[in-house]
Parts: structure tokens; sequence; C-alpha cells
């Protein structure tokens, strides 16, 4: 299944069916009116003005307020296209590419590419069950070069993955067991077993009472029995895709963002007709 671009603009023809779409986000289930406190209340769009007004006592609700629809004046209709085509796509959208489709200057399509990614990010699991595989990798520096562990200009990001399920990932100092085991705790059930290769940094796990279990990748091993770390190695070539495809390079300041977004489409990944109506809902 796909939300289809047909069916997108069926849904959101103009600025004020977008507007309507904030509104019942935020307001739909209202039970009395903020102001005069009538029960079941009935809100009017007000023309010409982000704004709802109440029938009985015309206060008005702003469904943009505290947004990051807010202080735009781009129309709703550009932002909500921007973010349909962020959920389509599999390795989303840059903004050079959306200044282009959207006729927008540089300044406010990146602006919009960065809100949409904190979107995203609003969307983020907090634990992970099962069998969980964790993995670090780089990424930046220079294009196609794949220096290993110790390259100072390039980021690492760790990661964790449930077998067919979902990814936690985040940017990181560095590598060391200090600053990936703390990470671990707060995010993997006591109860998981978690797959990862022989790197150094992992050998406490069990003392942390996990179970746990290495693929030696140094014998240019990768799966043994049902050990491996396969499932977090592909998250991680579709993160290295989306930055060396879709952005060429992205800058370590801004790195999480970009992860967020690939942790959000990964995430999602069985429900592709739902991923635009979740993001939206990180709106309210
Ligand atoms: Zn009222």
């Amino acid at each position: 299944m796909k939300y289809t671009i047909m069916q997108f603009r069926k849904d959101y023809p103009n600025d004020a069916t977008c507007l309507d779409k904030l509104f019942q986000l935020r307001y739909g289930k209202l039970e009395c009116c903020p102001k005069c406190a009538v029960v079941n209340p009935t809100f009017k769009r007000v023309s010409n003005r982000r704004s709802y007004q109440c029938r009985d006592c015309y206060y008005q609700l702003y469904p943009t307020a505290g947004t990051v629809f807010e202080k735009t004046t781009t129309p709703l209709t550009y932002w909500f296209y921007a973010m349909y085509l962020m959920t389509v796509t599999r390795n989303g959208v840059s903004a050079k590419e959306l200044e282009r489709v959207l006729g927008v200057t540089y300044k406010t399509s990146w602006r919009m590419a960065k809100m949409i990614r904190e979107l995203m990010g609003r969307n983020k699991k907090t634990q992970l069950f099962g069998i969980v595989e964790a993995d670090e990798c780089y990424v930046g520096g220079s294009p196609g070069k794949n220096l290993g562990r110790t390259v100072p200009d390039r980021q690492p990001v760790f990661a964790m993955v449930e077998r067919l399920g979902n990814v936690i990932a985040q940017k990181v100092d560095n590598s060391q067991k200090t600053t990936l085991l703390p990470i671990i705790q707060e995010n993997i059930d006591k109860a998981a077993t978690i797959m990862t290769d022989e790197f150094k940094s992992y050998v406490n796990l069990r003392d942390l009472g996990y179970i746990h279990k290495t693929i030696m990748h140094q014998l240019k091993r990768y799966v043994d029995g049902e050990i491996s770390t396969n499932t977090v190695e592909s998250f991680f070539s579709q993160l290295k895709r989306m930055i060396s495809g879709t952005h060429i390079w992205v800058s370590k300041k801004h790195i999480q963002l970009y992860i967020d977004e690939c942790v959000f489409r990964y995430n999602n990944r069985n429900v592709p007709e739902k991923m635009f109506e979740i993001m939206l809902n990180g709106v309210s």
C-alpha cells in the first residue's frame, strides 16, 4: 500500500484543506471552548487568516501557533508537499531539490527540510526488545573512502536495531566503551540478546546482565547460526546511501537530523501509506 500522489492532491488541494487538517490534529477533540466553555463547540475557519473562530464567543484558535508552520509565509501546500516527498522517496529529498520543485529560495527550502527532519525525529522509539544488533559506523569525511574507526573528520554513528523491528541511532563523540555502554543500557531492554562484532567496546555487555553474542568479523565470518550484525549494517547502508546519494555531504553539526530522517523511514517501512500521517502527528 502507498499513499499516492493522486490521493495526496485530492486530500490537500489548497491551503484551507491543509489548515483544516492541522486544526483537526490539534483541536479536533476539543470538548468545550477554552474561552466560553460551551460544550461541543463549533469553530469556523476565518477567511484570509490562519485561524478558527468559536461560533458562540468569537474566540480564535490558531492551529499553526507553536508549530513549525507558525512563522512561515510559505504556503502550507508547499510544506505538505515537501513532507509528502520526504515520505515517498527512499533516500529523502535535498534542499536543492525542494528549491527546484517548489520554486522557493534555497534559504527557504533548506529551512523547510530541516524542520521536516525535526518532525520526523519526534517519532523516535525509546526501548528495543528481543534480539538487538548493535554496531557503529562512520559517515562524512571524504566521499568514497572507508578508512575505519579512527579518522578524526568522520562522524561516528551508533545504532541498535531489533531483528524485524525498530532502530534507535544517534551520533556519538567516539566509539569507546564509556560512550556506548550507557546508550545501550538506556535503550535496550535488560532481557534482550545483543549481537555485535568483536570490537572491544562491547566486551562487558555480559557484566551488565545482557545475553551477548559476538560475530567474528576478523575471521571473515558474517553469519554464525543466528549470530550476525547484518540487520544493523543494512540500516547503515541506507544511511550512507541517503547521505552520499541525496545530499553528497552533510555537516557534523546537522548529522543527527539526517540520522533521524533515516530512522523514521526505517521504523515506518512497513506502513508507507501511513508515513505522512505519522509525520503530521509530530506537529501537535
Ligand atoms: Zn467560545
